[in-house]
C-alpha cells in the first residue's frame, strides 16, 4: 500500500508553545529563549504553517521566504505564519536544537540540555544556493560565519577567508 500523505492543512492552529518565549535577540531581531529547563532529546515546540505544494514552495523560496520547511516529497511547510512560534528561532552554527520530520511534522528537539532563558537556535540547514546573502551572526566561536548546513562549514569558512583577504587587496 502506497504510504499515506497528509492532507493539506492551511487552517490556523493552536501549538504548544509553553516551553519558549519570544523575545529581542542578541542575533537576529527576535528570537525564542527556553522558558523553563529542557532536557536534551525533549520536543521543545512544533514548526506549524499551511502545507504548500513543491510549486508554491518554489515561488515562495525566489521571493526569499525563509521559513519554507521540508515536509515530505509532495508538501513544504510555510512557516511564516503569526501561528507559528518556531519561525523566531534563530539560525546558529553550534546550536542547541536540531529539526526532526517525522513526513507529517516537524518538531524542535533539545539537542543538548538546556536551561531556563538561553536562546533556542538549530541549523536551518541551508545548502550552498546564495548562502553568501545570508550571513551568520550566532556569535559562537564556532561561527562560520554564513548560514549553511554543517556539512558545508568547510566551504563557508573558505569563502569567508577569500572575502578577507580580499578587503585587504581593496
Ligand atoms: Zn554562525
Amino acid at each position: 500500500m502506497p504510504k499515506k500523505k497528509p492532507k493539506p492543512v492551511t487552517a490556523e492552529r493552536t501549538v504548544d508553545s509553553s516551553k519558549v518565549e519570544a523575545r529581542q535577540s542578541g542575533i537576529h531581531a527576535t528570537g525564542c529563549f527556553a522558558a523553563c529547563d529542557i532536557r536534551k532529546g525533549e520536543k521543545v515546540i512544533e514548526y506549524v504553517g499551511p502545507l504548500i505544494t513543491k510549486a508554491e514552495s518554489e515561488r515562495e523560496c525566489e521571493n526569499e521566504n525563509v521559513y519554507i520547511f521540508t515536509l515530505n516529497d509532495q508538501y513544504d511547510i510555510n512557516g511564516n505564519v503569526p501561528w507559528n512560534p518556531a519561525r523566531f528561532i534563530n539560525h546558529s552554527c553550534d546550536p542547541n536544537c536540531e529539526s526532526e520530520n517525522d513526513d507529517e511534522h516537524i518538531w524542535i528537539l533539545a539537542t543538548r540540555d538546556i536551561k531556563a532563558g538561553e536562546e533556542l537556535a538549530y541549523n536551518y540547514g541551508f545548502d550552498l544556493g546564495e548562502y553568501q546573502d545570508y550571513p551568520c551572526n550566532c556569535g559562537s566561536p564556532k561561527c562560520v560565519g554564513y548560514m549553511v548546513a554543517a556539512e558545508f562549514f568547510d566551504h563557508a569558512r573558505k569563502y569567508r577567508e577569500s572575502q578577507k583577504k580580499e578587503a585587504v587587496v581593496v
